[in-house]
């Protein structure tokens, strides 16, 4: 994987807020404060968002002054392209910087069905999750909302070259989106806008590894988007093992907040779930999977993981996987086996980053 770099550091204060950042209804808000109608909202969106221009000078049917008490309040966020990988399957890997320095990384996957992205919301990540190397340095930052919106519309600036739209998105990048939360939502409702860049709910998926208080918030929300969670472990002993998170919040704790989620939105859930070597991918474990998640409306993503690491987690044989999923399927458990992409970028996706990161600072 790409190193998180640091080279400049710009003083918070110097920095406006991203227009990215703004939802829909704040913009009016804020139109409203300048005296000026809502519907310039509208305006605005459709600049940002379907035209997608890069400066406020630009938004020509909006007056002088207007455009100028914009360009005073914030900015346009531009995410510099450090760069720009294409594996042999189409998968599209960007190196971003950030506007202090830190460098994010977001990936384009192409389907036959569509473009999805997967963004990152942190700069590193203070989970823990012992199989991924996000968590090397901890946490650097958290991303503003602005900062997530900007990488969605860089990879659909990357799709405007080949006439091709970006149909789906999925938060499953570097980062717990909901240690982030109050930039997420934002994020969230400015690319399923219609005025915004319009991808339907249906098509976001948000992916936590079990900060239970923000599931129990995020389905007081009500959003109709995909909601999956990283589970990786029958019982809170693997999982603990595994991922800290579970000693904050228990396995029991996580599937009391994954029920009440699921009776709030009306939605199903998936769980991800890693094999790792020996560790949560024998039959048994299946079976007390299979227990564990009896009666909750979900399905199952099963992910081979493919990285030998220095925490000695090792592959799991091809027959073995097989043998797990029949064991789930004969339990009436709706799963498929994740199919990767970009490998020969080092695109894999999706909350489990086992691969060696290193991080540089200046
Ligand atoms: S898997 Fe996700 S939540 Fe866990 S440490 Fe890595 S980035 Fe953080």
């Amino acid at each position: 994987m790409e190193e998180l770099k640091k080279t400049v550091k710009v003083p918070e204060s110097e920095q406006l807020q991203s227009v990215y950042s703004l939802k829909f209804e704040d913009l009016q808000d804020w139109l409203k404060e300048q005296g000026e109608p809502k519907f310039r909202a509208t305006q605005i969106f459709e600049w940002l968002y379907q035209k997608r221009v890069t400066s406020f000078e630009q938004m020509s049917n909006l007056s002088k002054d207007l455009r100028e008490k914009l360009a005073n309040s914030f900015t346009i966020t531009t995410l510099k392209i450090v760069t720009r990988q294409v594996s042999s399957d189409g998968t599209v890997k960007f190196l971003f910087e950030l506007h202090d320095g830190y460098s994010i990384e977001t990936v384009v996957m192409r389907h036959d069905y569509g473009n999805s992205v997967c963004v990152t919301t942190q700069v590193g990540c203070r989970l823990g999750c012992t199989f991924c190397a996000s968590t090397l340095g901890g946490l650097k930052r958290n991303l503003e909302a602005g900062e997530i919106v900007a990488q969605v519309l860089e990879s659909q600036r990357a799709m405007d070259e080949v006439e091709e739209r970006v149909s789906s998105v999925v938060v499953m990048g570097i980062g717990e989106p909901f240690d982030n939360y109050d930039e997420l939502v934002p994020f969230l409702k400015t690319i399923n806008h219609e005025k915004g860049l319009n991808i339907g709910a249906r098509h976001i998926t948000v992916s936590t590894s079990g900060v239970v208080p923000k599931i129990y918030k995020f389905a007081d929300e009500k959003m109709q988007i995909n909601f999956a969670i990283s589970l990786h472990a029958p019982t809170t002993e693997i999982r603990s093992k595994l991922m800290p998170v579970n000693r904050a919040w228990p396995l029991e704790k996580l599937m009391d907040s994954i029920r009440y989620y699921i009776e709030t939105t009306g939605r199903r859930v998936t769980f991800e779930y890693g094999l790792f070597g020996g560790v949560n991918d024998q039959e048994e474990h299946a079976e007390l999977l299979a227990d564990l998640i009896k009666g909750v409306k979900c399905h199952v993503n099963l992910i081979p993981v493919n990285y030998v690491l220095e925490r000695d987690y090792v592959r799991t044989p091809r027959e073995q996987i097989f043998a797990f999923e029949k064991v789930l399927k004969n339990r009436g458990v709706n799963v498929t086996i994740r199919r990767e992409q970009g490998h020969d970028i080092d695109a894999a996706c999706g909350q489990l980053r086992a691969k060696e990161r290193k991080e540089e600072t200046r």
